[in-house]
């Protein structure tokens, strides 16, 4: 069946003011083995994962390494992988190494057309590899992070992938994600967040922030008007029109 932005809408009003945890659920049940978890490691990411796995709901979880992180970020993963026995941590990667990519084109990240490229190739591409395998990837973007989040819904399309984007944690505020975190000592949270590192990307790419500084200043910071790397695609201000998915979830959008 197609689902267009306008089944969404009535999927959305259903879920307004609904709790991560409840949406979770409603994942699960509705997609099964067919729904993912995608985490790059930061703070709402392995909140995420600890949410899901306190409820028992095994999901996969997409880790995408571009071969380029913090040996912090690979930590978390392995960490996340440990503590949340009902996730299954998967680890996708790029064709090229970072070596052999800059052998062949050059050292793409230090010019704007270049980190476009490059991001595409090492962060995009091995997420797309899996098009077709997940009818639901699940994100831990919050609409309290600003930008072109801040107008994140809950559920959302993305053709690239043929899937439908969902975003359990949209309506948590920071305050509420950090008290998450004080209050369970078992939820990983990644290392350089302690480091004065708010948001983490590649090494090459990311750097601390001073007190005074929007959260992301830190990323690109060699690349002036760079904010997002393009694995959200609604980052992008992407938003797709519809989705071909399976009729089995016709109900589902009232069809
Ligand atoms: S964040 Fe930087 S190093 Fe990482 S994929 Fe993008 S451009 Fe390449």
């Amino acid at each position: 069946m197609r689902v267009t932005d306008q089944h969404l809408e009535a999927l959305n009003r259903r879920f307004e003011g609904a709790s991560p945890d409840d949406i979770l659920r409603f994942v699960h049940s509705t997609f099964g083995e067919r729904a993912a978890l995608l985490s790059g490691m930061q703070r709402a990411g392995t909140a995420l994962c600890f949410l899901a796995d306190r409820a028992r709901l095994a999901f996969d979880v997409l880790f995408v390494d571009t071969g380029v992180l913090h040996a912090e970020t690979l930590w978390t993963r392995d960490s996340v992988a440990r503590a949340c026995p009902s996730l299954r941590v998967i680890t996708l990667q790029p064709e090229r190494s970072f070596a052999e990519q800059t052998r062949e084109e050059g050292l793409l990240y230090v010019t704007r057309e270049g980190q476009e490229r490059c991001c595409d190739l090492r962060k995009t591409a091995p997420l797309s590899a899996m098009r077709g395998r997940y009818d639901a990837i699940v994100g831990a973007l919050r609409r309290g992070e600003g930008g072109a989040r801040s107008k994140i819904r809950t559920f959302e399309l993305d053709p690239a992938m043929s899937a439908l984007r969902i975003h359990p944690l949209a309506a948590m505020t920071q305050a509420e994600l950090d008290a998450l975190c004080e209050a369970n000592p078992n939820l990983v949270v990644n290392p350089l967040h302690s480091m004065g590192f708010p948001t983490i990307g590649c090494f090459p790419c990311t750097t601390p922030v001073r007190p005074d500084e929007p959260a992301r200043a830190g990323r690109w910071r060699h690349l002036a008007g760079v904010e997002y790397c393009g694995i959200n695609p609604m980052d992008r201000g992407l938003r797709g029109d519809a989705i071909e998915l399976d009729d089995r979830y016709a109900a589902l959008f009232g069809a």
